[in-house]
C-alpha cells in the first residue's frame, strides 16, 4: 500500500460533473468514469465521504429568479442532490465499492439519515459515505455541506474536483495569460476574491484549518492529491 498523505478525505463534486458534455441530467458514462477515478483512490485504503451538488438538475437560486419562493426552490435543489447521490451509489457498487447514502433530510425508504456517528462507523468499515440533501437547510450550498461534513467527519482534507486543474489568478477559460497557483493561503484566496468556495463554506474551512485541494476530476489527479503529490492547487495556512 502506498503511503497516504490524507487517510480520510471529503470529495466534493459539482452536480454538473455528472452531466458530462450535456450540462444537465445524469450521463451514465460520465458517472462510470468518475466512479473509476474514485475507485483508484479507494483501492489505496482511503476513507472517503462524498458530497455531490445538484446543479445539473436544479439550483434554488434559478428557481427563485423565476418567481419561486426561495426556500421551496432550495428544497428542490436539495432533492436533486439525492438523485445524484443515488446515481453515484449505484455505479460505485456496480464497480464493487460498498457505499451508504446518508441524507440530511429523512427519507427512510430511500436511504439512511445523516447521523454523524453512523457516518463515522461506515467510514471506518471502508464504505463510501455519500452525504445527500446538502445541509438540510435552505439558503446553503453543497460547498457549505462539504465544509461542514468534512469537519464533523474529521476529514484530513477537502478535495474539490473540477474541470479546471487548479486555482488561477483569473478565469483561464477567458484569459490565456491566467497563472495557476500551486499553493495559496486562505487569506490570499479571500483577498483576491478567487471564489474557490462560497464565503460561508470557506470561512468554516479556514477557521478549522483543513486544507482544500482543487484539482481535475480525471487523469488520476484525485489519487495523486491523496498521496500528497503536487497537483492542482492547495489552499492552506501559510
Ligand atoms: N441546497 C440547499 N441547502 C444546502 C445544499 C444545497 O438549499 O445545504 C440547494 C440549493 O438550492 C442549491 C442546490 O441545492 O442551489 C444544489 O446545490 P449546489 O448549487 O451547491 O450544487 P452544485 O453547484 O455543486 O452542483
Amino acid at each position: 500500500m502506498p503511503t497516504l498523505k490524507y487517510k480520510r478525505v471529503l470529495l466534493k463534486l459539482s452536480g454538473e460533473a455528472l452531466a458530462g458534455e450535456h450540462k444537465t441530467g445524469i450521463d451514465p458514462e460520465t458517472v462510470a468514469a468518475i466512479c473509476g477515478e474514485i475507485g483508484t483512490v479507494l483501492e489505496m485504503g482511503v476513507e472517503m465521504a462524498l458530497v455531490i451538488g445538484g446543479g445539473n438538475i436544479f439550483r434554488g437560486l434559478s428557481g427563485s429568479a423565476k418567481g419561486m419562493e426561495r426556500s421551496s426552490a432550495d428544497y428542490m435543489g436539495m432533492l436533486a442532490t439525492v438523485l445524484n447521490a443515488l446515481a453515484v451509489q449505484d455505479m460505485l457498487e456496480k464497480q464493487g465499492y460498498p457505499t451508504r447514502v446518508l441524507s440530511a433530510i429523512t427519507m427512510q425508504e430511500v436511504c439512511e439519515s445523516f447521523i454523524r456517528r453512523r457516518a463515522l462507523r461506515h467510514l471506518e468499515k471502508g464504505r463510501v459515505v455519500i452525504c445527500a440533501a446538502g445541509t438540510g437547510n435552505p439558503y446553503f450550498t453543497t460547498d457549505t455541506t462539504a465544509a461542514l461534513r468534512g469537519m464533523e467527519l474529521k476529514c484530513d482534507a477537502i478535495i474539490k474536483a473540477t474541470k479546471v486543474d487548479g486555482i488561477y489568478d483569473k478565469d483561464p477559460a477567458t484569459h490565456p495569460d491566467a497563472v495557476k497557483f500551486d499553493s495559496i493561503s486562505y487569506d490570499e484566496t479571500l483577498s483576491r476574491r478567487l471564489g474557490v468556495m462560497d464565503a460561508t463554506a470557506f470561512a468554516l474551512v479556514r477557521d478549522n484549518n483543513v486544507p482544500i485541494i482543487v484539482c481535475r476530476m480525471f487523469g488520476g489527479d484525485i489519487r495523486r492529491a491523496v498521496l500528497g503529490e503536487a497537483v492542482g492547487t492547495i489552499v492552506r495556512e501559510n
